[in-house]
């Protein structure tokens, strides 16, 4: 039987980045860039001023002092958005707003507050001159062009994940639209005679499909669209009625929980063999060791377990990595930490996933066991905010050993920058 690793290297090998597609740069948020951003022009765009007051020659102030001031004529004005149309001679100064263009002669700005009038003299009519009491240094208060980024450079790279501090970049190089990798479309398939929909109220014998709401909640969590694609009755047409909508509706990847193990009812196995091929179908975990993964009508396929908890840690394996890859996304690793065990933990020597609560005490994190750890319990699930994973081949890790965690909580998007 395939072990965690060898299962999830063999997935890997069939995929890569989706192609991509534009959209608008402010619904780009998490997303994958598919093309390199290269600035359009130089930000800022033209040499300007970095506070309210007057443009001026620092060689012209060289001797200012409080006790002999100097004084600049004052020929002219330059508020925000408008090409400064005098130029700054010797002994003479322009009033400038914050964020203006800066007049040709000038190379430092004097603050409003540095020349002895009040704030509101820069919204008054302008002064015949102004008086200076100290000296100011060449490039002082002016933010020269260029100073952000050049023309021409590489601002963001391929395969970056747009933030929300990165739109106004892309906002100032006048990129309405950006070049991103497509979202992985993601089939989720429930099979079981014993499943109703959530919205009905299960008669005897009945439970609700939990599994189709927390895969699709996956798929989004990494960036796929999901579709949801309801119950198949356990009888092989069923099966191939839903998967063959999916395979039409030509989806990226097939993801159903249940009827993979070998049981007499477990007819998704047998369907995606008579429409497709199984790579394999078993893996050295816990939980969840039927898990399948092949195509169905050339479509990916993954056939996860029915218990609930074992359909989610066999997702976060497998499928999170699929879709992270289909989506572009250079980090496939989820982010883990060393974690002292507060129990000793028992393990029948397959590579297991358990549900904890990990808390930091000073510098370290320590796991306790979230509660139940049945394929069923999903409570603990709930309460758990990590799973500690022990080892293939280990069948006992006594208390106090370190074991390595998946933080359930962490934002992983830091992580894969
Ligand atoms: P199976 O793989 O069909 O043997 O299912 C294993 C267990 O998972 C059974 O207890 C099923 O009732 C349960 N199960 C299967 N599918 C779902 C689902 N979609 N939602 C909740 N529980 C399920
Ligand atoms: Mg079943």
């Amino acid at each position: 039987m395939l072990s965690v690793s060898e299962a999830l290297a063999r997935v890997l090998g069939n995929f890569q980045s989706l192609d991509s597609e534009f959209i608008p740069s402010e619904s780009a948020v998490g997303r994958v860039l598919a093309e390199p951003v290269r600035a359009t022009l130089d930000l800022p765009p033209f040499p300007n001023s970095s506070m309210d007051g007057y443009a001026v020659r620092a060689a012209d102030l060289h001797t200012a002092s409080a006790d002999t001031p100097s004084v600049l004529t004052v020929i002219g004005d330059v508020p925000a958005g408008v090409m400064p149309a005098v130029r700054v001679e010797r002994g003479t100064a322009v009033r400038i707003m914050t964020g203006a263009h800066v007049p040709a002669g000038a190379d430092a700005v004097v603050p409003i507050e540095a020349t002895g009038a009040s704030r509101s003299v820069i919204d008054g009519p302008l002064p015949v001159s102004i008086r200076i009491h100290e000296p100011v240094t060449a490039g002082a208060y002016v933010r020269p062009a260029g100073e952000d980024v050049r023309a021409g450079d590489l601002v963001m790279g391929r395969g970056k994940i747009v933030r929300a501090y990165d739109v106004g970049v892309l906002a100032s190089f006048g990129l309405t639209h950006v070049k991103v990798v497509r979202r992985p479309r993601v089939a989720v398939l429930s099979t079981g005679d014993e499943l109703v929909d959530i919205s009905q109220t299960p008669g005897p014998g009945q439970i609700r499909d939990s599994n189709s709401y927390s895969l699709t909640a996956l798929v989004h969590k990494y960036g796929g669209e999901p579709s949801r694609l309801g119950v198949a009755r356990d009888r092989v047409d069923a099966v191939h009625e839903k998967l063959r909508a999916a395979a039409d509706a030509r989806v990226d990847l097939i993801v159903s929980s249940a009827g993979v193990s070998v049981g007499a009812y477990d007819v998704v196995k047998l369907a995606v063999e008579q429409q497709g091929t199984l790579d394999f179908w078993k893996v050295r975990m816990r939980p969840g060791k039927p898990i399948a993964f092949g195509q169905y009508r050339g479509i990916p396929f993954f056939g996860l377990p029915g218990n609930p908890v074992s359909a989610i840690v066999t997702f976060e394996i497998f499928v999170r990595p699929t879709i992270l890859r289909l989506g572009g996304r250079p980090q496939l690793d989820k982010p883990t930490v060393s974690v002292t065990l507060s129990d000793t933990l028992h393990s029948d020597g397959r590579e297991t996933y358990l549900r904890a609560v990990v808390i930091k005490q000073g510098d370290r994190y320590i796991a306790h066991s979230a509660g139940g750890q049945g394929s069923n319990i999903l409570s603990a699930l709930v309460n758990a905010n990590a799973l500690v994973i022990i080892p293939d081949g280990l069948t006992e890790v006594p208390a106090g050993s370190e074991l390595r965690a998946w933080l359930l909580d962490w934002p992983e998007e830091v992580f894969l920058q």
